[in-house]
């Protein structure tokens, strides 16, 4: 039963939406340039093979209506939002936003699909975890891991799925959608004081301190992470892989470094591998600078996840 069986090559498929390109005001902080940069890296290193790396297209709206009401998606589809609703979502809308933001909604339900078949699969884009029912909220317009998740549910897929969001701000949009549904665990490791200011309730909020390294956070995720997966009993995760916990990540408050995600990233899916739980992998935050070095963590995620779940093709780390 589990996915992590030995001797079985099995592709590692990403879904990209870097083909969007979205025009921000120059001095916009959010990294749209990290997507394409995270999909040359994965490419030269060998991590994903250009065959396996799809396209998205914009989600459909009835897969959109899975999470969303219908009138904050008309809205956030022709731009109708009010100058309260672009401030709280910290980017300018514009029709390539909207288009861009369905795209990655495509790819993190296509990921789930794939991840069911192949015991792993994931958005190079995605984890947009801010996103409401009816509202968005920094950068965030769409919440993927809650439409992919309901559609899974409805086709009779899963019944049991868990989040995993480990970036670095608490995942407010996925814990609202799911609150009060006992069959969707979310959990959540983030910075206490850090945005959200009103955090929303998780199945689980783990919370850490300001400046909190590699140790405290290994450690709060090695504490709950492993009985929450045993106490809920998933058949599929969505993991959250954020990495503005990073040192030098601008809106992160901690000082996890390279190291530390990396071996975040190892127990994450060996956790999951073990238990034999699917898993979708979705980008999250990273606004650390030079982008450079959120390329990397990013990256990063994607070779843990070949380590563990595509043993025999294992890439040489540099
Ligand atoms: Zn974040």
């Amino acid at each position: 039963m589990s996915s992590a069986a030995p001797n079985v090559t099995r592709p590692l498929l990403a879904w990209t939406s870097d083909h969007y390109a979205v025009a921000l005001p120059e001095a916009h902080p959010f990294p749209m340039a990290k997507y394409p940069l995270l999909r040359e890296r994965l490419l030269e290193e060998g991590v994903l093979a250009a065959a396996n790396i799809t396209r998205s297209e914009p989600a459909p709206l009835d897969w959109l209506l899975a999470a969303h009401d219908r009138a904050y998606i008309k809205r956030a589809l022709s731009g109708g939002f009010d100058a309260a609703e672009v401030r709280r979502l910290g980017l300018p809308w514009s029709p390539a936003l909207a288009e861009r933001a369905r795209a990655a909604v495509y790819g993190t339900v296509m990921a789930s699909r794939a991840a069911l078949a192949h015991g792993v699969a994931g958005n190079l884009a995605g984890g947009t975890h801010h996103a409401f029912r009816d509202r968005g909220e920094a950068y965030c317009l769409f919440n993927d891991h809650a439409i992919a998740i309901q559609l899974l549910r409805a086709e009779g897929r899963v019944r049991r799925p868990f989040v995993v969001d480990l970036d670095v701000h608490q995942g407010n949009g996925t814990a609202a959608i799911f609150a009060g549904d006992a069959d969707v665990f979310t959990y959540s490791l983030h910075a206490r004081s850090n945005y959200p200011r009103e955090k929303e309730r998780s199945t689980l909020d783990v919370e850490l301190d300001d400046g909190a390294g590699d140790v405290e956070m290994l450690h709060a995720l090695g504490a709950t992470l492993p009985a929450a997966l045993d106490a809920h009993t998933p058949d599929v995760a969505f993991y959250q892989a954020g990495v503005d916990a990073l040192h030098a990540d601008r809106l992160g408050r901690l000082t996890v470094t390279h190291a530390g995600l990396a071996e975040r990233d190892r127990r994450v899916f060996g956790w999951l591998a073990e238990r034999g739980v699917p898993v979708v992998i979705t980008a999250g935050g990273g606004y650390a600078r030079p982008l450079e070095l959120t390329v990397e963590a990013h990256a990063n995620v994607w070779k843990a996840a070949k380590a563990v779940y595509v043993p025999d093709s294992r890439t040489e780390s540099r």
